[in-house]
């Protein structure tokens, strides 16, 4: 884009001579306009389920001596609250992501953690679905961050990769190290991307369209979250897909020297 120069001060020094103080507010005015997009956007995503909590709520009032109407209603609300909770988490999430404040916890972390609590929390998720997650690679890497977020980006890959799977599919969970790099790669052989939404979906918000009649209950935010997770710790996400052949998601992270706790003792001499 074209840098927009505005004037913060003009002083004349001299009759012939003007200090003009000039300013790029380019860069200033594109975060500012990321911000507006993304209140309007989270506003918006927030309206649905929002007005469906509430028509929910006066449907069971209006119901109340029909205990069985009462029942259902009560079921379809708590799966609302649910994913009210779930997308206003993830929204928070994502704009503490994308803020310029520092990471809150950053040491070495062990990738065995991150791909094991990544891998539990969506246990009772690929249980129902009948997907089954498979562990494999190398063990004992470590990378250097916060073991939450990148838990978390690990764990909506996983996620992802289990919803967007048939029954009876397995995900496989891969670590490996390439010249210095740990890759964390999540492979499905799920219903795929098409190749024009393969860049689309780390946006905030985007669902390509085959996920938006599969699955109501996605956000839109999970890789979006998972982008700026990687990219904070100075790395990157790739993804590889084909439509009904499945995705491999590779998140990509600087290796780390073990800490100096884990590193095993050189065997003494006697
Ligand atoms: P959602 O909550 O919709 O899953 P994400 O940001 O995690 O949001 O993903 C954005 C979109 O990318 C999804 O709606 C879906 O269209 C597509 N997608 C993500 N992961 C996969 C996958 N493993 N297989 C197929 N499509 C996927």
């Amino acid at each position: 884009a074209e840098p927009r120069l505005v004037v913060v001060r003009a002083s004349r020094i001299s009759p012939r001579l003007t200090l003009l103080v000039i300013r790029d507010i380019t860069e200033r005015e594109r975060v500012q306009q990321m911000r507006r997009d993304f209140v309007a956007n989270t506003s918006h995503e927030l309206k649905t389920p929002v007005g469906a909590v509430s028509l929910l709520a006066e449907a069971i009032e209006s119901a109340a001596d029909d205990p069985p109407q009462v029942r259902i209603f009560a079921a379809r609300l708590t799966a609302e609250a649910s994913r009210l909770a779930l997308l206003t988490s993830r929204i928070m999430n994502l704009s503490r992501l994308q803020s310029a404040d520092e990471l809150t916890e950053e040491r070495v972390v062990s990738v065995d953690e991150i791909v094991a609590s990544a891998v539990e929390a969506h246990a009772i998720l690929a249980d129902s679905a009948g997907v089954e997650v498979v562990r494999g690679g190398t063990r004992g890497m470590y990378v250097r961050g916060d073991a939450q977020v990148l838990g978390e980006a690990v764990g909506n890959l996983v996620a992802n990769a289990i919803a967007y799977s048939p029954k009876g599919s397995s995900v496989g969970v891969g670590v490996k190290v390439v010249d210095g790099v740990v890759e964390i790669a999540v492979a499905d052989r799920g219903i795929g991307i098409a190749e024009g939404d393969q860049d689309r979906v780390f946006e905030r918000f985007y669902r390509a369209d085959q996920a938006r009649s599969r699955r109501t209950g996605g956000s839109g935010l999970g890789l979006s979250i998972v982008k700026h997770a990687v990219q904070r710790h100075g790395g990157e996400v790739v993804l590889w897909s084909r439509p009904g052949r499945g995705s491999t998601f590779t998140i990509r992270l600087p290796q780390s020297d073990a800490p100096p706790d884990q590193v095993q003792p050189k065997p003494k001499r006697k």
